[in-house]
Order: structure tokens, then C-alpha cells, then sequence
């Protein structure tokens, strides 16, 4: 198979009655700690592993955390993409590909792991001082989103790559406006480097009811970073992930105040995936490989250029024999 997933690959699902008379599907969010926030885990879950191609969606902040800081040491992924979406401060990007990137809110960065990539995420070092353009660094509490996209088998061999996207298309909605991060909504298509089909998009709303198109063939979800909103009813609000199935054309939703909703979605992933830590893949094996590779500290991984200590890990349960 060559090229992305697409609609036609996965035939679309008609609305079923459920769908009508339950119209979202309400799922709690885990809390976790990474690097010394708190986040809201909304994928994977034992219940919903994926949502198109997205297999992992973390909501850090902003009042939930500690410092307000997060610092994560650098470590490996393979096979996915990494996804950064921040609403409030900022933070700093640095890869094993000599990448070094500062992202503040309404910027995307997107890592592309493939066969192997190594990162850090700092927002520690950045406060105090002045960044390159003389703007003053300030500590504000980190607000966003982290989420993986599953590669495909067709590029998650590939070279890994990161690319950074200063601005993003908009596009008006009834009561607020669309950004498009990953892929396409009405008039607007994101640039950034997409592997499957499946969109990311951030809904900036007003009070007031925005109808929201959908693809068909796509499953969605969404998850509320900030506000509330309803759906026929059924409130969502921060640590919800709104699941609401395949095969619908729109969805209506009511912002009952100002809200900031990430609308995900995407062709159901044609093949499981296997998570382990930073990895995915398909079997125990590739798995073991990885992190072999980093724990050994082979030339798969580039080193990253970080102040912060590397992060290593046990093996994976299956194995007794990394250490
Ligand atoms: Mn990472």
C-alpha cells in the first residue's frame, strides 16, 4: 500500500441509532505526572486505545500543576508523531537532529519519530533572560496539549523529522473559530505533514451554538481544554474526552462560556499498535529492539543536546534481560 490511509480504505459506517440517541459518549480522564506536571490522560485507555490515528493525548495544566513547569529529560520515540499545542506559556523543543525550537501558544510543533528519535522538552530553562528576538522569558503555568499520531506502516520505518509551524489556517465557525493544526476543516488545510487521515483542530468558541462539520468516515472526539460546552445535552468540560463514534456529518455544539475544545479524529487505524513507554509499534520484538538500541546508547537515537538528564527506564515486562 502506498500513500496515506484514506476514506476509502475504511468504508464509512451509517449513523446508527445509538449514535442519534446517545450523541456523545462521555470517558474520564486519568491523572498522571510527567516531568513534574499534572495531566489529564485522555488516550490510550482500555476502553478507547485509539481515535484515528491519535494513540495518546495528555492535557497538562494549567492550575493542576506544581510549578508550572514541565522538564522532561531527553528519550526515545519510534514510530509516531509527536504533537505540542500549548494555550499558555511556553516551551522548549530540542532533538537529536540538532532541532531547537521554542513553541509558544497558537504554534505547532510536530516531531516525526519513525525508525528513532530522541527529545527533550524544557520549560525550566527558559525562565529568566530573553529569548533571540529580546522578548522577555516568562514563567507562565504551561497550558496545552501533547498527543502521538501513529505512523502508518508505510513511513514509521522512515527518517525521523520535525517541523514547526508558526501560524496556522483559521476559519470562522458559528460562534468562534477553527484552527487547524493537522489536516482539514471547510476552507482551511493545516501544512503540516500528515501520514494517515485524521484531523486535529482547535475550536476557539463564544457562548452559542457553532455546527461543527465532520467527515463520515472519520471516528471523533473531543476534549475540552478550557470552558465548557454541551452536545445535545451532555456536558463536556476539562478531563472529558467526548467520544462520539463514526459516521456523522456535523455535530452541534454549545459553548455555555468561552471555551477552547480540540476536535480529533480520523480514519479508524487499519492495524492494532503496540505501546510501550515512548514506543509504538506492532510487535513485542521491535519493541525490545528500541530500547536496546537506547539503552545502549547505539546511533539510532541521536544524543540530544539538553542540559536535562537523559531518561532511561527498564525494559519492557516481557524482557528480564535489559537491566
Ligand atoms: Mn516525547
Amino acid at each position: 500500500m502506498s500513500g496515506p490511509v484514506s476514506t476509502s480504505d475504511v468504508p464509512a459506517v451509517p449513523v446508527s441509532d445509538v449514535a442519534e440517541h446517545c450523541p456523545v459518549e462521555v470517558l474520564a480522564a486519568r491523572h498522571a505526572e510527567v516531568g513534574g506536571i499534572d495531566v489529564r490522560r485522555l488516550l490510550p485507555r482500555r476502553d478507547r486505545r485509539m481515535l484515528g490515528a491519535w494513540c495518546f493525548v495528555d492535557h497538562m495544566g494549567p492550575a493542576s500543576s506544581h510549578h508550572g513547569r514541565l522538564d522532561v529529560g531527553p528519550h526515545p520515540h519510534i514510530g509516531l508523531q509527536t504533537v505540542t499545542w500549548l494555550l499558555d506559556g511556553e516551551l522548549l523543543h530540542r532533538d537529536g537532529l540538532g532541532s531547537e525550537q521554542l513553541i509558544r501558544p497558537g504554534q505547532l510543533n510536530l516531531m516525526t519519530a519513525g525508525r528513532g528519535v530522541a527529545h527533550a522538552e524544557e520549560s525550566s530553562a527558559l525562565t529568566g533572560g530573553a529569548d533571540r528576538a529580546g522578548t522577555s522569558r516568562t514563567s507562565r503555568p504551561l497550558h496545552g496539549v501533547q498527543l502521538w499520531v501513529a505512523q502508518p506502516s508505510t513511513t514509521r520505518d522512515g527518517d525521523p523529522a520535525f517541523e514547526h509551524h508558526d501560524q496556522l489556517p483559521q476559519v470562522a465557525l458559528d460562534a468562534g473559530v477553527a484552527t487547524v493544526l493537522v489536516g482539514e476543516l471547510l476552507s482551511a488545510r493545516s501544512p503540516a505533514r500528515r501520514d494517515t487521515d485524521h484531523i486535529g483542530v482547535e475550536l476557539s468558541l463564544t457562548t452559542g451554538r457553532s455546527i461543527v462539520p465532520l467527515v463520515s468516515g472519520f471516528e471523533h472526539g473531543l476534549v475540552v481544554l478550557d470552558g465548557a460546552v454541551s452536545i445535545g445535552g451532555t456536558r463536556l468540560e476539562p478531563g472529558h474526552l467526548g467520544y462520539l463514534g463514526i459516521g456523522r456529518d456535523e455535530v452541534p455544539l454549545d459553548a455555555l462560556q468561552r471555551s477552547r475544545v480540540l476536535l480529533l479524529g480520523g480514519v479508524p487505524f487499519p492495524e492494532p499498535i503496540l505501546m510501550w513507554w515512548n514506543y509504538v509499534a506492532r510487535t513485542r520484538d521491535e519493541i525490545t529492539a528500541a530500547h536496546r538500541d537506547w539503552t545502549l546508547r547505539r546511533p539510532r537515537f541521536a544524543p540530544v543536546a539538553s542540559p536535562l538528564e537523559r531518561i532511561d527506564v527498564s525494559g519492557p515486562p516481557w524482557t528480564n534481560d535489559l537491566g
